[in-house]
């Protein structure tokens, strides 16, 4: 090999081996976010008759409106949010890093009582 051929190998080698490394550096700050639970996490405050849930939930989605996720009828106009996780829990209001599982759902402003104060928001905090 020339002089040039095994400098530009060895300049190879190096921008393979960074690329590693950025690679390896990413993963890890990806599973650090993922792994992360939210503070604070209560349970959903659902009604107990779940007969009278779904027949809410069937009714919005009849009506291609989201539901409630307390009583399950339709919100037509959302104004209250909450933080949700894993299909059903939830977290405070204050906490906006990103997690698995979660996102905001609004919630019926009869219901929204039903939390903790600092576990709804409106719009404007969202
Ligand atoms: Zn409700």
């Amino acid at each position: 090999m020339k002089n040039n051929d095994k400098m530009l190998y060895v300049v190879l080698l190096f921008i393979l081996f960074l690329q590693y490394q950025i690679k390896q550096q990413q993963l890890k700050t990806k599973n650090m976010t993922t792994t992360k639970t939210p503070q604070g996490i209560i349970e959903m405050p659902r009604i107990s008759n779940s007969i009278i849930f779904e027949r809410n939930r069937e009714n919005a989605d009849n009506q291609n409106l989201n539901h409630c996720p307390c009583c399950g009828k339709a919100i037509t106009n959302p104004k209250y949010f909450i933080n949700s996780i894993y299909g059903g829990d939830v977290y405070p209001a204050a906490d906006k890093n990103e997690y698995d599982d979660a996102w905001v759902m609004g919630v019926g402003s009869e219901c929204r009582k039903k939390f903790p104060k600092d576990y709804v928001m409106t719009e404007s905090e969202l």
